[in-house]
């Protein structure tokens, strides 16, 4: 079978880090803090597997019971317990689009699963008629990566109430940079998993948590995958950064804000140099240029000290996916893409 190819991690060199999808903002105050206090000494007690605390939190700030919450290692972590808890090789295929988050197709071949890969529209836009009515569940991240682009609320729902007997899974590991969440559709359908992260909007990447919404059935689901495989998933440090970290919520909305302006002006300065963009509500751009290719910019941009993530597939392999970083980082790339191209026409001349 063919593992995940996670995004490079350089340890050798420092490079401005554009090609995991990272905030480039540091945990808010009160989780340094958190991860300093008296909960280090604590180590060696093993932490709470409910999370009570967490899910508590993650309940009122999301409007929901928690009944309703799930928690763990990572979002990777609930895919992972989702393929297990939902699909299998006899009657539960799994459907997502060709052109995804690319865990989907590893966790269904690691499990035997069926995958049905839908092709995306031409625009790269997701096709709702492939996933009405399907006999599979059904996996769509929203907005969708690498392109961005996000499905409507309404959308959403055609698919969750098309498929009444199968698993709806919305991945809104991006939702937070200006898609819109369709977490309250949870109410009304008992086949509706919304899954999240601290990774992202939250600036934990690095501490590993993940959470999601459904309804109480397939939470018990989860929590009985996660019960029989490491019900202490989620470490004593990480918990406390995650409670502190809903404690602060302002502080990741006006992040959220800033990186969402920092796409829009990334994506204008992009344009002026001849870049086409796709319309991403994420905190990445997804951008080609018939200037240069896919590969010769990333692989020029890692000469220069800035790493951005290239995909092989042939659909996309003319695009580069690029982190939203600061307005620094963001004016850094621009001033390095400039240069690239100009010295690829003087050597042309
Ligand atoms: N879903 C999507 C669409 C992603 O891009 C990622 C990040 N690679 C994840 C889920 C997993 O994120 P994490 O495990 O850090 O929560």
């Amino acid at each position: 079978m063919e593992a995940y190819t996670p995004g490079e991690q350089p340890t050798e060199r420092k490079y401005i880090k554009l090609n995991t999808n990272e905030s480039p903002y540091p945990p808010s105050d009160g989780v340094i803090k958190a991860v300093n206090s008296t909960e280090v000494s604590l180590l060696n007690l093993y932490p709470d597997p409910v999370c009570k605390k967490l899910k508590n939190k993650l309940a009122k700030l999301y409007g929901v019971n928690e009944e309703n919450v799930f928690v763990s290692n990572g979002s990777d972590d609930i895919l992972n317990f989702s393929f297990m808890a939902f699909c299998n090789a006899d009657t539960h295929p799994v459907k997502f689009p060709e052109i995804s988050y690319g865990f989907y197709k590893v966790y269904a071949e690691l499990y035997g699963v069926k995958a049905m890969i839908m092709p995306l529209n031409k625009d790269f836009t997701v096709n709702v008629e492939d996933y009405l009515g399907n006999n599979a569940n059904v996996v769509i991240a929203n907005p969708n990566a690498p392109t961005g682009i996000a499905l409507t609320v309404e959308e959403i729902e055609k698919i969750v109430k098309a498929n009444p007997d199968y698993v709806v899974l919305i991945d809104e590991a991006y939702v937070d940079f200006g898609a819109e969440s369709c977490l309250p559709l949870i109410k009304k359908y008992d086949n509706l998993l919304v899954v999240r992260t601290f990774s992202k909007s939250r600036s934990m990447a690095g501490a590993r948590l993940g959470f999601a919404f459904g309804s109480e059935e397939l939470i018990r689901d989860l929590e009985k995958i996660k019960f029989s495989t490491n019900p202490y998933n989620i470490n004593r440090l990480t918990l406390v950064a995650g409670e502190a970290a809903i404690d602060e919520d302002g502080y990741y909305t006006e992040n959220c804000k800033a990186v969402a302006n920092t796409r829009e002006y990334t994506q204008n300065e992009l344009k002026k140099l001849g870049f086409e963009c796709t319309e991403s509500k994420a905190n990445f751009i997804f951008a080609k240029s018939d200037k240069i290719g896919g590969e010769e910019l990333y692989l020029a941009l890692k000469e220069n000290g800035i790493l951005v993530r290239h995909f092989s597939a042939p659909s996309i392999c003319e695009y580069n996916r690029i982190t939203v970083g600061t307005k620094e980082e963001m004016d850094a790339l621009i001033t390095a893409i400039s240069s690239i191209i100009k010295e690829k026409n003087n050597e042309n001349i």
